[in-house]
């Protein structure tokens, strides 16, 4: 499983540069890059200390099948 960020929902923590989700990682699995927060897979261990972070709930831990 991996997170997926909904766009649609994030507004990126008001722009800050180092948005909730980012900051609480202890991964480092998230980054805003090009006002995107994109997500490194293989770095993310499903903690969602991402999600429960989220003011706007726009992450989500997906099933991904192999
Ligand atoms: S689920 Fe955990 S490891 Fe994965 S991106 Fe979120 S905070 Fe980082
Ligand atoms: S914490 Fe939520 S709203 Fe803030 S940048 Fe991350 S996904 Fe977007």
């Amino acid at each position: 499983m991996v997170v997926e960020i909904d766009d649609k929902k994030c507004k990126l923590c008001g722009c800050y540069s180092a948005p909730a989700c980012v900051d609480k990682c202890p991964d480092n699995a998230l980054q805003l890059r090009d006002k995107k927060i994109i997500v490194t897979e293989f770095l993310c261990e499903d903690c969602n200390e991402c999600g429960m972070a989220c003011p706007d709930k726009a992450i989500k831990i997906k099933k991904v099948t192999f």
